[in-house]
């Protein structure tokens, strides 16, 4: 079985996990998306592909898009 038929998200809308920024009226957007991530049984699994896959935007495993770049910056440092 792959984490993904475990996704929390997968009965959700997936435009909710691509906001258009990260800031301002995004900002609540990516609560909610984080939310669901929170509940989640895949939420390593998910960042953790998110982090190896260099996926470019979205929230997976609770995490931005800006966020995992600051993440892999720090493990680079
Ligand atoms: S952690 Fe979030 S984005 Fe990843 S599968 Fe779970 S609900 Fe979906």
């Amino acid at each position: 079985m792959n984490w993904r038929d475990l996704a929390a998200c997968r009965f959700e809308d997936p435009e909710l996990f691509f906001p258009i920024g990260e800031d301002g009226p995004s900002l609540r957007q990516i609560e909610q998306a984080r939310a669901v991530c929170h509940g989640c049984p895949v939420v390593t699994a998910c960042g953790d592909w998110a982090l190896r896959s260099d996926e470019y935007d979205g929230v997976w495993g609770a995490m931005t898009a800006g966020e995992r770049r600051a993440f892999r910056h720090r493990r680079e440092a």
